[in-house]
């Protein structure tokens, strides 16, 4: 089986033990030498400025290809566009690009009266510039304001009908899922590349209540086997384990690429890369 191309997502920091930790994960992780790393925009476009700054910061000193994620939340499209436009100055040339979601606790989603009123047309606007490789999210399962999973499907296509070039799924927990998805997708046409979107395991309950915010199932299987884990002390091998064979069975079906988010903490990351034969490229000069 070939060596699969990887790509890894990263938060912003917002704090300065926050800054070494990303530091030392994208450490860590640059020598297995992604096809690109991501860097999140906070809820509500909390970040804006702390992922321009990790965007621009790792580009130069990891010699990486970044993309930063862009959502349409609380901006004039004129705002969202300079945003787009100062990466682009910044030799930029992979977006994110998303609706978002507001800050928690301020329900759904609202639309700017000036800004882009879905992703849709965040898209669009952005492929018209002509500066960016675009990717866009998808859902396995449906996300939570689908009318049902084919609509789901039917809007992706749209996404890329607009000019996404690639799509990045949410995580999910079983190889089934993601390809019931690919089945679908490739039913109504969709022939863009599509990223299945992997969560190594690192914490069991923070991982799980996310999922479920998602809107990810979660399947009986997963608690008894954290649980036992848990009582023997060995979560991190489980970790390493479900993750390593998840994507052993994407790539058993021809999945090329997987898209690791790390949450700032590379360690079960680079272990399953290393188990699925990623092996680090370091420069010579680096290491004498
Ligand atoms: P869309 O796909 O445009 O909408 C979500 C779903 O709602 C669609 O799949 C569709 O079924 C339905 N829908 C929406 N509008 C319409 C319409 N007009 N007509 C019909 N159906 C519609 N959030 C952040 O805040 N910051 C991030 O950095 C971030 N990164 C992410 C990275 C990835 C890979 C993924 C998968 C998600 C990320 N998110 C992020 C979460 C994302 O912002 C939320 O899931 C949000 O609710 C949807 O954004 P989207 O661009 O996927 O929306």
């Amino acid at each position: 089986m070939p060596v699969p191309r990887i790509s890894f997502e990263f938060f912003p920091p917002k704090t300065l033990e926050a800054s070494f930790k990303l530091w030392d994960t994208v450490r860590m992780l640059a020598p297995l030498r992604p096809e690109f790393v991501s860097v999140t925009y906070g809820a509500g476009g909390t970040t804006r400025k702390l992922t321009h700054e990790a965007v621009t910061t790792i580009g130069k000193q990891f010699d990486l290809n970044v993309a930063a994620h862009l959502t349409c939340v609380d901006a004039t499209r004129e705002e969202t566009l300079a945003i787009a436009d100062s990466y682009a100055q910044a030799g930029v040339t992979e977006i994110v690009a998303l609706r978002g979601d507001p800050p928690k606790g301020q329900g759904g989603f609202t639309a700017h009266p000036d800004g882009f009123a879905n992703s849709i047309e965040l898209i669009e606007a952005l492929a018209a510039t002509g500066n960016f490789n675009l990717r866009v999210g998808a859902y396995p399962e449906p996300h939570p304001e689908a009318a049902d999973s084919l609509a789901d499907v039917r809007w992706l296509k749209r996404k890329f009908e607009a000019g996404a070039h690639s799509a990045i799924t949410q995580f999910f927990f079983e190889a089934e899922t993601f390809l019931r998805f690919r089945d679908a997708c490739a039913a109504e046409g969709i022939e863009g590349q599509i990223i299945p979107g992997i969560i190594p395991i690192e914490n069991w309950s923070g991982i799980r209540k996310f999922a479920l915010a998602t809107g990810a199932s979660v399947p009986a299987w997963l608690d008894e086997a954290f649980e036992k884990a848990t009582r023997d002390g060995r979560e991190d091998l489980l970790a390493t384990a479900l993750c390593t064979e998840l994507c052993d069975k994407l790539m058993r079906e021809g999945v090329e690429d997987l898209h690791f988010y790390t949450l700032n903490r590379p360690t079960l990351t680079r272990d399953v890369c290393h188990a699925l034969g990623v092996q680090p490229q370091v420069a010579l000069e680096n290491v004498a």
